[in-house]
């Protein structure tokens, strides 16, 4: 699925089209998982103002008062092409002179909102939303108020995004490596040392993923129809030992890069955690 990095490179790649005048609107007769609220043909003739990204949601504003809410769900891409040559699974496309924004959803979990710009931040799924990971609203002060009240495990909490948003998967059980601490740990009981590592952790490795282009592991390309590259740099996510696969290359999965034991992997709240017993504690 894509996370934050995926998700803010798309949203790079889509700067270009500030300034650019909606020729078109196409909208497939399939479902997605919200009903856009204003009818999307309002899209025609409208020009980009900003695009900008919040949490896993690509915001687009037009100079009609209108912005757009795009959520890529499970198994969306937004792809830029010259022509549009309608797939099985697109779902939503913009044209532009001599160019066309995409959105293409095999498993249809993303969606496409177009909303009133001023209703913005009342948006069902942005409302809620806590600090970017990035920021430097997401700091030692705010996180150990919210933790206080976590009864639950440390890496189930960090992927709600009520306490920092985007933090997924993947980069949650690389952050977890990288700042030594347990995923098993009680949320409540991280001392101010260990929250301060694990949030400059978070922000190292969140920062590092957008640098590499995020992580491509099942099919995530970029705009342009490229893969990421921070799946190769990960440290402890799929990198458990492997009975049926046994290599002699400990770099390939297994052993932990530090210490040479073995990574195991547990299920938490339904997701795969990925962790050394012996360096995280
Ligand atoms: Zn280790």
């Amino acid at each position: 699925m894509p996370e934050l990095p995926e998700v803010e490179t798309v949203h790079k790649g889509l700067q270009n089209l500030e300034g650019k005048k909606v020729k078109s609107v196409f909208r497939s007769d399939k479902k997605m998982r919200i009903v856009s609220t204003l009818d999307l043909e309002e899209l025609k003739n409208a020009k980009i103002l900003e695009i900008t990204r919040r949490a896993r949601y690509l915001i687009i504003n037009f100079d009609n008062k209108k912005s757009l809410i795009i959520h890529l769900g499970m198994s969306g891409k937004i792809t830029l092409q010259h022509e549009f040559n309608k797939l099985k699974h697109d779902h939503f496309a913009l044209e532009f002179a001599n160019l066309w924004l995409i959105f293409n959803d095999p498993r249809r979990f993303g969606f496409v909102d177009l909303i009133e710009n001023k209703n913005i931040k009342n948006h069902k799924m942005l409302s809620k939303l806590g600090p970017e990971p990035l920021s430097d609203e997401f700091n030692l002060s705010d996180l150990k108020e919210k933790l206080s009240r976590k009864k639950m495990n440390i890496k189930t909490t960090m992927m709600d995004n009520e306490i920092v948003v985007g933090v997924g998967n993947i980069y949650i059980n690389e952050s977890l490596f990288d700042s030594k601490i347990s995923p098993l740990r009680d949320a409540n009981s991280l001392s101010d040392a260990e929250l301060k590592k694990l949030i400059s952790s978070i922000k190292k490795i969140i920062a590092k993923a957008i640098e590499l282009g995020g992580s491509s592991i099942n099919d995530y390309v970029d705009v342009k129809g490229d893969l990421g590259n921070f799946q190769n740099s990960f440290k402890v996510y799929g990198r458990e030992n492997k009975k049926s696969c046994a290599t002699s290359d400990e770099n390939s999965g297994g052993n932990c890069l530090l210490c040479k034991n073995l990574i195991r992997k547990i299920k938490q709240n339904g997701r795969s955690s990925f962790y050394c017993p012996q360096c995280q504690k």
